[in-house]
């Protein structure tokens, strides 16, 4: 998501560092070719232009500080308001015991898939959550939670014959209190669009649990509609914020910068993927520096963090500069890369890294084919693996010999590498680096 609205953004920001000083021409033009972009991007017109308004009344007013370019003046000015638009991060209230949390949104937007992932989030965070499967409309999405639910490890209350939905709501969160949860989920019903019925529905359900926060599930790839949907919801029930799901699609996005001008509420968990860990927090200022390239380094440190241990980190870096990396270990990094999400996703995170970068995801899946089919003693001594070995090794994971002939040829080039650096160090006598 963003990919274009970045480039967009990305080519009018080098545009006006071509000229040293910004005549008020030049300053015009920019904002007009952002003002298409934030359009393209789908971003709704009134926010585009009450943003286009602040950014010019700004870019003539103020004084050009003395560390910025003019043209980085502008990218601070943009980054400055963009920030304003989304408005400070809003953590969900989960100082009542238990809180309880209502997610409410049209069928398909993720609903229930985000009622696992939340759960999930809070168990990580040590706050025991509980779900109940208040949809009865759709069979379905009860059995889809409570598979989820066994899958993540989480009570749930469910009741397939009932028909009464704020019964259902009701016993589940005296079950919940009962099994001492901290945080209540309830999944509830969707349509295919706002009506009278869903709305009533909805309503019978937020007087029966009074809950703490309802949060509105919506989805990027509705485009523009996100935002009406947002506002339908908010205006009939009230909302006290936003779920806003498949961000890791290819959808333009602009809604998420629409919503909270739009509701006046914030979006508080962006979804970035099918799996029950791809739910992020959000946070607006990573979002932004995604969106101006600025790389997002922190969600990447993060990232890697929350899948590697600090131990599981250092006992690493020991065999690195040891060199005694072996294959086994070798494929325990390209193991974790895979868990941390795509590899160009994680690329693009970093600053500096062509976003049109063209990364051989495919390369990954078969470096670890390979290094399957050897034996253990073959991973942890590679020496050994000569022609015959080199043979099988090949039938065994479907690749041509040349190709395990390359991998070995990396392995061997970066141990090199490695037993280099570690030396270096050594040699540098930089006091307890490489004790
Ligand atoms: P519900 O009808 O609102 O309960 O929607 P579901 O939770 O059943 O989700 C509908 C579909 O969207 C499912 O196929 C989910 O796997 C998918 N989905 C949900 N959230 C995300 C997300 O953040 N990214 C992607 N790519 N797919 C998602």
């Amino acid at each position: 998501m963003f990919d274009s609205l970045s480039a967009k953004l990305d080519a009018v920001f080098k545009k006006l560092s071509r000229h040293g000083i910004l005549r008020p021409e030049d300053v015009k033009t920019g904002l007009r070719e952002i003002r298409i972009a934030l359009l393209e991007a789908d971003v709704h017109y009134k926010v585009v232009k009450e943003f286009i308004q602040n950014v010019e009344s700004r870019a003539v007013g103020e004084a050009v500080l003395k560390s910025l370019t003019p043209a980085q003046q502008i990218v601070k000015i943009v980054r400055d308001e963009m920030l304003a638009v989304l408005g400070k991060p809003a953590p969900v209230d989960t100082s009542a015991s238990p809180a309880i949390i209502m997610l409410v949104g049209l069928q398909g937007s993720g609903k229930t898939t985000a009622a696992a992932k939340i759960a999930k989030k809070f168990k990580k965070e040590g706050l025991k959550p509980f779900l109940i499967a208040a949809d009865l409309q759709r069979p379905a999405a009860i059995d889809q939670l409570e598979h989820l639910a066994h899958e993540i490890g989480v009570g749930i209350y469910a009741d397939k014959e009932s028909k009464d939905v704020g019964k259902v709501a009701r016993q589940g969160v005296e079950a919940g209190k009962r099994s001492f949860a901290k945080v209540i989920i309830l999944d509830t019903a969707g349509r295919l669009q706002i009506d009278g019925a869903l709305m009533d529905e909805l309503d019978i359900l937020q007087k029966s649990i009074r809950p703490q926060e309802t949060l509105l599930v919506v989805d990027a790839m509705a485009g523009q509609d996100a935002v009406n949907v947002a506002s339908g919801f908010q205006e009939k029930i009230g909302i006290d914020g936003v779920i806003f799901t498949k961000v890791d699609s290819d959808a333009r996005g602009g809604a998420l910068l629409s919503l909270r001008m739009v509701t006046g509420k914030p979006v508080k968990f962006i979804g970035v993927g099918e799996k029950s860990d791809d739910l992020e927090t959000f946070q607006p200022e990573r979002m932004v520096s995604r969106i101006l390239g600025m790389g997002d380094v922190l969600t990447l440190i993060e990232k890697a963090e929350e899948q590697w241990t600090e131990d599981e980190a250092r006992d690493m870096e020991a065999k690195f500069l040891k060199a005694q990396f072996t294959l086994e270990d070798f494929m325990k990094q390209i193991k974790m890369i895979k868990k941390m999400g795509s590899l160009s996703t994680l690329l693009k995170m970093i600053p500096g890294m062509p976003r049109d970068l063209d990364v051989d995801e495919k390369q990954l899946v078969r470096v670890e084919s390979i290094i399957q089919s050897m034996t253990p003693r073959e991973r942890q001594y590679p020496g050994i693996i000569k022609a015959s070995r080199k043979k099988r090794i090949a039938r065994g994971s479907g690749r041509s010999v040349a190709e395990v002939n390359q991998l070995l040829r990396q392995y061997e080039m970066s141990k090199k590498m490695m037993k280099k650096l570690g030396k270096g160090g050594q040699n540098a006598g930089i006091p307890g680096l490489f004790q």
